[in-house]
C-alpha cells in the first residue's frame, strides 16, 4: 500500500512538473538547515536605476555557499521536489537571492501549485530576474537568473494562475526568506 502511494505520488510529481524542472539523477540532494530559522537572511535591494552586476569566480562562489547551493545557484541545477524548505512557507515576507541578497519574490504572489518547489506567479520587480532560453535535457524551458548575480534560481511556465498567467517554479535553496517583522527593521 505504502509502495502504491509512493508511486501514485512520483507520478503526479512528475505529471505536474516534468516540464517544470529537471529531475534527472545526480544533481539531488536534499537541503539541510532550515532558512527561515537563519539569522544571515540577506536582504539587499539595489539603489534606483540599473542593477550592477555582482560577478565572482566559481572558486569564490563555492567558499561562500554550501554545496547544494552551489550546484543550483552556479550550476543550474535543481533541487528534489518536497525537499526544500521555502516550498511550504506561507508566512508574509520577501523571497531573495541566496548568491546575494536581491529581493525577488513577495509572499503575496506565491500560490500552491502541487509540485513542492516554490511557486510565484510574477517576480517583485520584472528588472530584479532575467529569463534565458533553456534546451537543457531534451526540453525547450524558460530558465530564471538573478538579475544582479545571475544564479540559477528555477524556471518560468505559462500554467499559472491569474493575473499573470504565469508559474515562477523555484528552487527553495536558491533563495533566503525575510519575514516581514524582519523587513521592516531593515528597511531605513
Ligand atoms: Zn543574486
Amino acid at each position: 500500500m505504502k509502495y502504491w502511494l509512493s508511486v501514485c505520488l512520483c507520478l503526479f510529481v512528475f505529471a505536474a512538473c516534468n516540464r517544470a524542472q529537471n529531475t534527472t539523477s545526480g544533481e539531488e540532494t536534499t537541503s539541510s538547515s532550515s532558512k527561515i530559522a537563519m539569522e544571515d537572511q540577506q536582504y539587499a535591494p539595489p539603489s534606483e536605476g540599473d542593477i550592477e552586476k555582482i560577478e565572482k569566480p566559481a572558486s569564490e562562489w563555492q567558499a561562500e555557499l554550501s554545496d547544494l547551493e552551489f550546484r543550483v545557484l552556479r550550476q543550474a541545477g535543481t533541487e528534489r521536489a518536497f525537499t526544500g524548505d521555502l516550498w511550504d512557507n506561507k508566512a508574509d515576507g520577501i523571497y531573495t537571492c541566496r548568491g546575494c541578497g536581491l529581493p525577488l519574490f513577495d509572499s503575496a504572489t506565491k500560490f500552491k501549485s502541487g509540485t513542492g518547489w516554490p511557486s510565484f506567479y510574477q517576480p517583485l520587480k520584472a528588472k530584479y530576474v532575467t529569463e534565458k532560453t533553456d534546451n537543457s535535457h531534451g526540453m525547450s524551458r524558460t530558465e530564471v537568473l538573478c538579475a544582479r548575480c545571475d544564479g540559477h534560481l528555477g524556471h518560468v511556465f505559462n500554467d499559472g494562475p491569474q493575473p499573470t498567467g504565469l508559474r515562477y517554479c523555484m528552487n527553495s535553496v536558491s533563495m533566503d526568506f525575510v519575514p516581514k517583522e524582519k523587513l521592516a527593521q531593515q528597511e531605513p
